[in-house]
Formats: C-alpha cells, structure tokens, sequence
C-alpha cells in the first residue's frame, strides 16, 4: 500500500514538471503563421502608383527594387525588333507617398547586366543606389533584385559585402520553399502565373515555414488581362489570414533572427541583441523577446541539428 502511495505520488510529481515545462515544436513566422507572402517589383516606374494602392487596398506589403539613376526621368529603352519603348519613372518627391507602406530596395543604379561588367562596375550600380536611396527615403536599405535577374554565385558574394542581405534573381522555382541562399533567392513565379499557383497555397496546411514569392513588373499591367489577374490574386490572397505578408528585407531578418536563437534540450534562447521570434510549443504560440529564454521538456524535431 505504501509503495503504491509513492509511486501515485511521484507519478503525480512527474506529470505536473510536465506540465510546466513544455515541448517545442517548430519555429513559426510572427503571430504563429507558417506560410508567407513576397510580392517584389522592378525598375519603379510609374505603373507603381495604381499598383502600390491595390496592395494597400488588401494590406499587402511589397519590395519594390528602383534604380536610383532614373528617379524622376522618362527613357527609351531600343527593343530587338528595332522600337523603341519608353518608361517613365516615380518621381523623388513621391518616394514617400508610393511607397510608404512598402520596401524600397535595390535594383542597380542604371539597370545594368551584373553578368556583362566587371566587378568594379556592379558595385558602382549597387552603392550609388544604396547611397541615393537611403539618402532619399532615410530608410534602412537592405533587399535587391538583380537587373535582368542576372547573377552567379561570384557576383552574390561580391554584393553581400555591401549591406544587402538578399537579392531575388527570375529563376521561378514553382516551389513554396525558403531559399538556400538568401543572396541567390529564386522566387516561385512571375504574377503572370501566380493566380495558378494561389488555390494550393491557400489550402496548404503544413508545420513548416513556407513561402509564395512573386515578382513581376507593374508596366507590365498595361495588359488588362494581366491587370484584372493580379487583382484577382490581391484580393484572394489578401483575405487568409494565416499568410504573413512581409516585404524580402524584414522575411530574411526574420529568418536570421531563427537562426541565432539557441536550442537545447532543455531550453530555448534568444540572444539579446537579437530580434524577437516566435515559437510553437505543446502548450501554444509564444512570442520569444530578445534575451528572454523558456525552458523546455522536449523537442519534437531535430531543429537545432
Ligand atoms: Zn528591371
């Protein structure tokens, strides 16, 4: 009798250390969310305006990648056929205003082909317009898109010296996944496809960290049809409310944030100079401060491996 009164006690004991301490589960995106949402656009032309108010209409966020030597002009761009296609780019007046809810980031300060000059050049494109644009806008600039989606693993490292913590190539992969290299980020697709790509997104319901990533161009919605897609696809995807829509710079601080935070068996913790990141834990959401650190029972999967 009196063993069975220990073991019941100890019994007892043993789950209520349980209770308090908690197993981890995975790293979520703010508020819990597992899927992500990046719209990034090129060469910041004018087609901008009526684009940056259809994401605020839906609150989505964007990047949008100018290049800072054509702020405020018009340009003939001469096409293979032998026309000739004029742009006409967002004034610096305006930064402010078009893009105040969104990224401004990067995209070469003339539009240059990185594959085509020499290294000496590429930086001249990309720290003229980390200059001008962070004198411009007061903003910490961070993201880029490679003009042409042009890239290669040199040109990448030869960058990631500058301050830029990502750049976005057009090497759709059709997937939801995180990239290997943030310096080489391939997106899913170009909006022209994106509307395919949506129903399976929305449906998706899986413990891990995924990622739509579109890019395109806003010139490009002269093509009513593509318009129309595009507003179809705002409006659709602007309603689930388990997609974070996030600009590329604040999604790839988030996931360096993940990777500094510390993981044991026995606990988690977040550097103190570290951005606060968020956790899914047997007993729910938790949001993990900079310094704070939660003790833990277990971990469910092998994360920190
Ligand atoms: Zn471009």
């Amino acid at each position: 009798m009196k063993r069975l009164i220990i073991l019941i006690f100890s019994s007892f004991l043993f789950c209520s250390s349980c209770k308090q301490k908690p197993s981890f589960i995975d790293f979520t995106y703010p508020d819990g969310k597992h899927k992500a949402l990046v719209l990034s656009y090129d060469d910041g032309t004018i087609q901008d305006i009526e684009l940056t108010q259809l994401l605020d209409k839906h609150k989505l966020i964007g990047t949008f990648n100018l290049n800072s030597g054509y702020i405020g002009v018009t340009r003939g761009w001469p096409q293979k056929n032998g026309d000739t296609i004029y742009q006409k780019y967002v004034s610096k007046d305006s930064l402010f205003i078009i893009y105040k809810n969104h990224e401004i980031a990067v995209h070469g300060e003339l539009h240059k082909n990185f594959t085509d000059i020499t290294n000496k050049e590429i930086l001249k494109e990309v720290n003229t317009d980390l200059e001008i644009l962070t004198q411009l806008t007061k903003r910490e600039i961070i993201s880029m898109a490679y003009p042409f989606g042009s890239t290669n693993d040199s040109i990448a490292k030869l960058i990631s010296n500058t301050g830029i913590v990502n750049g976005r190539t057009v090497a759709d992969t059709y997937k939801f996944s995180l990239p290997e290299n943030y310096m080489i980020w391939n997106p899913t697709c170009h909006d022209s496809k994106a509307l395919d790509y949506l129903s399976e997104y929305l449906e998706m319901d899986k413990q891990e960290l995924s990622l739509f990533y579109v890019w395109g161009h806003s010139w490009e919605f002269g093509d009513t049809k593509r318009w129309n897609n595009m507003v179809e696809f705002c409006e659709k995807i602007g309603k689930a409310k388990d997609i974070w829509s996030v600009g590329n710079g604040e999604l790839t601080k988030y996931l360096k944030a993940i990777e500094r935070v510390e993981i044991n068996e026995k606990k988690i913790m977040n550097p103190a100079d570290n951005e606060p990141i968020w956790i899914n834990l047997s007993t729910g959401i938790e949001k993990l401060k900079a310094g704070e650190t939660i003790k833990i029972k277990t971990v469910a999967n092998n994360v920190y491996n």
